[in-house]
């Protein structure tokens, strides 16, 4: 893994900045991308953010929010980019269809958090036992200069913070992660708006959809796994957008005494999209990668082809299969 001043250094030399992150942003990704966006100015950069997918509304409140393009926004970037820095992506494919234009960039600079990272950049800083790329972002402008951590950069990291760990209730969450929460507080933030804006704007459409999703709640006969729904048809008869899914399957998870909750959804581009939360020492992040998937050992996805009852059955009886071998039946 380089370390942060082979990344300092190749920043300093270099000029026009691409910054991405994976399909489906979420606040980590987002919040992270902001705040490097807000260095590399600082730094008298040009960086230019463009994600595959718009921006989620709820992150509408964060400071230059305007500046989070996305592909279909048609945002003009120059012909030649010097760097390429890819956010909390596990593999270089998670950057969707962005990768048309970071694939003719020379240098990528891959800053992640996840153990299956891939290590697909020319730099990479890999560091898993942080609770996000928020996290590593912080330390990265820390050892440039503590003093260029203001108020618009700690509400941005103080949101990846928070999304990714749930508001500090999962299992990343280290005694560093409150130091840096702690730091970024004292730079004038105030935790209880960005919390506000973040968990308190479920639009009516929104809270309709987590309704029907939650009547789709279903559980293994030992009580070991839980699992919901989320069809094309549910999303129209709601009138919810896809971005209001976010969200859904953590309140799955707060089921009693269940281990693993799993979400499968229909997209917008006829695939099915499988999420897995698992509470204890089950890894998520191994079985997603059964199929072609990955994330954390507390928190993966996974994208399928086909139809959805079919992948149901084939990833809840590898599951069942999966438990039995392992001997964690309840
Ligand atoms: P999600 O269920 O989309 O909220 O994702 C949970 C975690 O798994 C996040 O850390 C994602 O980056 C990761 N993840 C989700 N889908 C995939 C995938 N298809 N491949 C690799 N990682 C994924
Ligand atoms: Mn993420
Ligand atoms: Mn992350």
């Amino acid at each position: 893994m380089n370390n942060f001043d082979e990344i300092t250094k190749v920043v300093q030399k270099n000029n026009n900045f691409l910054i991405t992150s994976h399909i489906n942003l979420d606040g980590d990704a987002i919040g992270s991308e902001l705040a490097l966006y807000f260095i590399l100015k600082k730094l008298n950069k040009k960086p230019i953010i463009l994600n595959q997918d718009r921006l989620p509304k709820i992150y509408n409140f964060l400071p230059d929010s305007d500046k989070v393009h996305y592909l279909e926004d048609n945002c003009i970037y120059p012909k030649s980019i010097d760097v390429g820095i890819v956010l909390d992506c596990s593999n270089i494919e998670r950057i969707g269809r962005t990768y048309e234009i970071f694939k003719d960039i020379k240098t990528i600079i891959n800053i992640d958090h996840h153990k299956s990272n891939e290590n697909y950049g020319s730099l990479n800083y890999v560091d898993c036992s942080t609770s996000s790329v928020g996290e590593i972002i912080y330390e990265l402008i820390k050892s440039i200069d503590t003093d260029l951590l203001d108020e618009r950069i700690s509400t941005c990291l103080f949101t990846a913070i928070i999304t990714d760990t749930g508001s500090f209730r999962y299992s990343n969450v280290s005694s560093k992660t409150f130091e840096v929460a702690s730091h970024l507080t004292s730079n004038g933030i105030k935790p209880y708006l960005i919390a506000d804006n973040i968990y308190n704007k479920n639009t009516y459409a929104g809270l309709k959809l987590l309704g029907k999703s939650l009547l789709t709640l279903e559980v293994d006969g030992s009580n070991y796994f839980s699992w919901l729904t989320i069809t094309r048809k549910m999303l129209n008869d709601t009138n919810a957008k896809d971005e209001e899914i976010e969200g859904i399957i953590d309140i799955a998870t707060t089921l009693n005494n269940v281990e693993i909750s799993i979400l499968f959804r229909e997209t917008k581009d006829n695939k099915i999209k499988v999420s897995f939360r698992s509470k204890g020492n089950f890894n998520v992040n191994k079985f997603a990668g059964k199929f072609k998937g990955g994330g954390h050992p507390n928190a993966a996805g996974c994208l399928c082809s086909g139809k959805l009852d079919e992948i149901k059955e084939k990833i809840l009886s590898e599951l069942l299969n999966d438990i039995k071998h392992l001997g964690c039946e309840n």
